[in-house]
C-alpha cells in the first residue's frame, strides 16, 4: 500500500504542481491513508528525483526512455500503470494540468478504476478518500467515493499546498515497464510556448484575462502592459478566443483552462457562469468593468466601475511607479 503521485516533468524540470500533489499527499498520509508517499516519473533521464523527500517522497520510481523527453500519452500511461501494479497504492494523485488531465483517463481506463478530475478538496473518511470536485461549471461541488481501488483524483492546479519539507532526500529506484516504441500510433512532435518567458496560465500566480469590451485585439496592449507590470500571465474569454484576438491556449473557463492564481485580474470581462467556472477559486478577484450590474463583480473581491481603456492604463501607471520605488 501506498499513495502514489504522478510526477510531471518537462524539459527535464519538475513541475511545481507535482509538488502541490506530493503535499496533499502528505497530508493524506497523516490523516489515515496508508503510505508511505511515492512518487512515480517518466523520463528520458532523472530529473532530480531524490530533491522530492524535501516535497513528501519517501521513494520515486523512474521508468526511462529516449522518447520520454516530451511528453509521450502511450509510454506515460504504461509507465504509471506499472507502478500501480507494483506498489498497488491505495489512492494515485496526478496533477490536473495539460499534462496530468490527458493521462490520468488514460491510466483510469487501463486499469479499469474510476477518476475524480479536477478535485478541489480531498479527505480521508474512515479510512477511505473522499474527493471533493466542482460541477455543474462551478455552481455546486461534489464528493465523491471510490469503490475500486486504487481511487485516482487530479488536483486543480494552485489549490493544494506544497509539503513544508524536512524529509531527507528520496530513494530513486528504476521502474521496469512494458513498451513498446514501434507499437505507439500517435506521438507529441512539438510543444509550442504561447508566451515566451511567461509562467502557463495554469501556473501563473496572477493572472490578467481580457473580454470583448476590449472591442478589438489591437487593445490587448492593455492588459499585456497590465499583466507585465504585475508580473503577471494574459488570459482571455471565450468571446475574444471566438472573435481570433487570441489563440485558445490563452482561455479561461469551462471550456479553456481552470485556474487558481494569487490575483486574477478581469478587464472587460462580463462574469458569464463558463468563465467563473474557471477562475472563481482565484485567491483574489479584481474585476474592472463598466457596468455596475456585470456578474463579475458577484464573485469580485475588488471592483472597479469605470471604462477599461481609463482605468487600466492608470493602475498600469501607478503599479510601475510602486515598482520603481522598490
Ligand atoms: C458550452 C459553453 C462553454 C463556454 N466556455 C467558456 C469558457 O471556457 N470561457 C469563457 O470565457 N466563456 C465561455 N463561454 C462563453 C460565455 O457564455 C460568454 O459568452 C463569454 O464568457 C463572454 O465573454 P466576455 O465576458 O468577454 O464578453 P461579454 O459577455 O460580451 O462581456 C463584455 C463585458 O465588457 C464590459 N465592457 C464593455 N466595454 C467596456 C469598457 N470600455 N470598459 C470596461 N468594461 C467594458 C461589458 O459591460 C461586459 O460586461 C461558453 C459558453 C458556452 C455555451
Amino acid at each position: 500500500m501506498a499513495v502514489l503521485v504522478f510526477i510531471e516533468q518537462r524539459d527535464g524540470q519538475i513541475r511545481s504542481v507535482s509538488r502541490e500533489a506530493l503535499g496533499e499527499a502528505a497530508r493524506l498520509v497523516a490523516a489515515g491513508l496508508e503510505g508511505p508517499v511515492m512518487g512515480v516519473c517518466a523520463a528520458a533521464s532523472d530529473p532530480g528525483l531524490a530533491g522530492l523527500g524535501e516535497a513528501g517522497a519517501k521513494e520515486v520510481m523512474l521508468a526511462t526512455h529516449e522518447a520520454f523527453a516530451r511528453y509521450e500519452p502511450t509510454g506515460y500511461a504504461q509507465a504509471v500503470a506499472a507502478a500501480v501494479e507494483k506498489v498497488k497504492p491505495s489512492a494515485v494523485l496526478f496533477a490536473g494540468s495539460s499534462m496530468g488531465r490527458d493521462l490520468a483517463p488514460r491510466v483510469a481506463a487501463r486499469l479499469g478504476v474510476g477518476l475524480a478530475t479536477d478535485c478541489v478538496a480531498l479527505a480521508v473518511e474512515g479510512s477511505r478518500l473522499v474527493a471533493t470536485r466542482p460541477v455543474y461549471a462551478g455552481k455546486a461541488t461534489q464528493k465523491v467515493g471510490f469503490t475500486r481501488a486504487p481511487a485516482m483524483v487530479s488536483l486543480r492546479p494552485k489549490v493544494f499546498a506544497p509539503h513544508g519539507g524536512n524529509g531527507g532526500p528520496a530513494t530513486v529506484t528504476a521502474l521496469p515497464f512494458p513498451y513498446d516504441p514501434a507499437a505507439v500510433k500517435a506521438r507529441v512532435v512539438e510543444i509550442k510556448a504561447t508566451s515566451a518567458g511567461k509562467a502557463d496560465l495554469t501556473e501563473a500566480e496572477i493572472i490578467v484575462s481580457g473580454g470583448r469590451g476590449l472591442k478589438g485585439p489591437e487593445h490587448f496592449d492593455l492588459v499585456e502592459g497590465l499583466a507585465l507590470a504585475l508580473g503577471g500571465t494574459v488570459g482571455a474569454s471565450r468571446a475574444v478566443v471566438d472573435a481570433g484576438w487570441r489563440p485558445h491556449a490563452d482561455q479561461v473557463g469551462q471550456t479553456g483552462k481552470t485556474v487558481s492564481p494569487k490575483l486574477y485580474v478581469a478587464v472587460a470581462i462580463s462574469g458569464a457562469i463558463q468563465h467563473l467556472a474557471g477562475m472563481s477559486s482565484s485567491r483574489c478577484i479584481v474585476a474592472i468593468n463598466k457596468d455596475p450590474e456585470a456578474p463579475i463583480f458577484k464573485v469580485a473581491d475588488y471592483g472597479i466601475v469605470g471604462d477599461a481603456f481609463e482605468v487600466v492604463p492608470a493602475l498600469t501607471e501607478a503599479i510601475r511607479k510602486l515598482n520603481a520605488q522598490g
